[in-house]
């Protein structure tokens, strides 16, 4: 395994909630709680989890676009937790990120080839090798040429993504946060893109977070997977240890929910009762238990599990107790799940 790139030590950080007629705090949304994370250099490592469960900020909280409440961000062995604007800008060019929607970040009376160029302007290069730097991105990103003088309105949307894309690795980042770069597109485009991003991430050797809401799309593109559920990472593993192996019960369910491309193949599907707690309010002891299909009361509405290595599996992470640790002698409830994993 190589060396870690960027990591997430004991990070957490809430939003204040606004309400009544004076728009006055009513209350702290805790979007991410104390969260371990790491990201080796040149891999891709997918974060996946429903809507609201925090992985979007992790991802701006790893690239230093919002501060952390507490605990630290490392990126290449230095800690960058509290560094200034001024000492960030040097690091910047390093860490970029793509979002879910590209034609909301670009002006829309701009060429697109001068916003792809803009984060070199800011940098200071001189306008010769910036165009040059922006047909090279767009070229990268399967883009013509003459596209550099077309505007945002004259693309369509997998377009639209393609320069998100190039406008993200004309400053040469070593580390990309990809925010759901799919979710917006046709399920057609979708494929073309994700080929596109694993293509750009071996011939470039970066390293990437590819933030998803459903194992299906990290599937093909990611080395590891790290399963996050109301503000906490449940599960880490590789590619092949989260998808043979899963080690936690809401994995378990994400992966019952990938439909299988074979209409004589019957999948059960794990349906979970109830929506996602409000953060506001979250659960006494594990996060899950209020939804989990094999909860022990008495235990998991009590206790926190602690995000434990899975045994003989190192590197595997997982935070149940029915699974891990002092209560592992519970784990046969995990046969009522259907799971075939020890
Ligand atoms: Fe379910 Fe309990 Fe494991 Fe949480 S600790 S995932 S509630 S079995």
């Amino acid at each position: 395994m190589s060396r870690v790139l960027v990591e997430a030590r004991g990070v957490s950080k809430s939003f204040a909630v606004k309400g009544g007629a004076m728009q006055r705090t009513v209350g702290r949304v805790q979007a991410v709680d104390r969260v371990d994370l790491q990201v080796f250099e040149q891999e891709s490592l997918g974060l996946v989890g429903e809507s609201g469960c925090g992985k979007s900020t992790i991802g701006r909280l790893l690239l230093r676009l919002i501060q952390a409440d507490a605990g630290e961000i490392v990126f290449d062995g230095r800690d960058i937790t509290r560094l200034k604007e001024k000492e960030l800008r040097s690091i910047r060019r390093e860490m970029q990120i793509i979002f879910q929607d590209p034609f909301s970040s670009l002006d829309p009376r701009t060429p697109i080839g001068e916003s792809i160029a803009e984060g070199l302007r800011v940098q200071g290069v001189p306008r010769d090798a910036r165009r040059q730097r922006a047909l090279e991105a767009l070229e990268l990103v399967g883009l013509e040429q003459y596209h550099y003088r077309r505007f945002p309105h004259e693309f369509s949307g997998g377009q639209r993504q393609r320069i998100g894309i190039a406008r993200a690795l004309a400053v040469k980042p070593r580390f990309l946060v990809c925010d759901e770069p799919v979710s917006a597109l046709d399920v057609s485009i979708q494929s073309q893109i994700l080929n596109l991003l694993k293509e750009l991430q071996q011939n470039l050797q970066l390293t990437v977070l590819f933030i998803a809401h459903n194992l299906s799309v990290v599937e093909h593109l990611c080395d590891r997977i790290a399963v996050m559920y109301l503000g906490r990472v449940v599960e880490v593993g590789t590619r092949e240890e989260i998808f043979e192996s899963p080690h936690h019960p809401y994995t378990l369910a994400l992966l019952s929910a990938i439909p299988v491309p074979d209409p004589n193949r019957v999948k059960r599907q794990i349906l979970l009762p109830g929506e996602i707690p409000s953060p506001l309010h979250p659960p006494t002891g594990c996060s899950f238990h209020s939804r989990c299909p094999i909860v022990e009361m008495g235990i998991c509405d009590r206790e926190v599990p602690e995000l434990a290595e899975v045994a003989g599996q190192p590197g595997h992470l997982a935070s149940c107790h029915l699974r891990t640790g002092a209560h592992q002698h519970l784990g046969g409830r995990w046969a009522r799940m259907g799971a075939g994993a020890g």
